[in-house]
């Protein structure tokens, strides 16, 4: 199977026909072989328009979310980011190109230790990844300029706002467990907060002090 291939079909059929321009976010997902951030035998469908197992009852997230969630970020180059849901690694190296730094917080350790493999065999050193509950944020390293969230929570933590730069977004979806609204919150300058909604979508649980209390569905 050629990756390469199967990759430029999925952006072309899943992304661009979907309305996602930004020529950044494309590029990105040009150059990150998906395919390294699942099992081997899912490895022929890395490319195809969905989400995949990656164990632990955890999924790699549908391309096309991925796509909308960085496009959603809104980024310039130099920022500092957090996502919360290391997962498989995906996002995380996705925006590992696209920004200065990427803090990432994964509560599973198995998969964070098989994602900071994948970082280690595609050299991205500016990638932060620690294993905890990512409901509370990752306060020594704040404020971030944009908060990104992979799970689904009941609500949205203060922490993720607290910790928001003025003028950064919180990408985020929140809503019950089988199925979320994602959400844009940006901190304005006199120091309150818009809050669009983006999209439906279906997220595993995000579970913590500040999210659900465990993953029984
Ligand atoms: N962006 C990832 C999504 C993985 S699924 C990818 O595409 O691979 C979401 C991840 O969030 C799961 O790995 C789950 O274990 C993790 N998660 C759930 N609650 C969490 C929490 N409180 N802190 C950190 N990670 C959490």
């Amino acid at each position: 199977m050629d990756y390469a291939v199967a990759r430029r079909r999925m952006v072309e059929s899943q992304i661009v026909r979907r309305n996602i321009t930004d020529k950044a976010v494309l590029d990105a997902l040009l150059r990150t072989p998906r395919h390294l951030f699942v099992d081997e035998g899912f490895r022929p469908h890395a490319y195809s328009d969905a989400s995949l197992p990656i164990g632990e009852k955890q999924t790699i997230s549908q391309p096309f979310m991925v796509a909308a969630m960085t496009a959603a970020l809104g980024l310039r180059g130099g920022e500092r980011i957090l996502e919360i849901g290391t997962g498989s690694g995906y996002q995380t190296a996705i925006l590992s190109l696209l920004v200065s730094r990427v803090y990432t917080i994964e509560r599973i350790s198995s998969l964070a230790s098989r994602a900071r493999r994948v970082f280690d065999q595609l050299r991205l050193t500016n990638v932060n990844l620690k294993v905890g509950d990512g409901t509370v944020g990752w306060k020594d390293h704040a404020p971030f300029d944009g908060i990104i969230v992979t799970a689904g929570g009941p609500d949205v933590p203060t922490e993720f706002l607290d910790q928001l730069a003025v003028g950064a977004p919180l990408v985020v979806p929140v809503g019950p467990r089988d199925q979320q609204k994602l959400l844009r919150i940006v901190r304005t300058e006199d120091g309150t907060f818009s809050r669009e909604e983006l999209m439906d979508c279906r997220f595993v649980p995000l579970i913590g002090e500040k999210g659900w209390l465990n993953d029984n569905a």
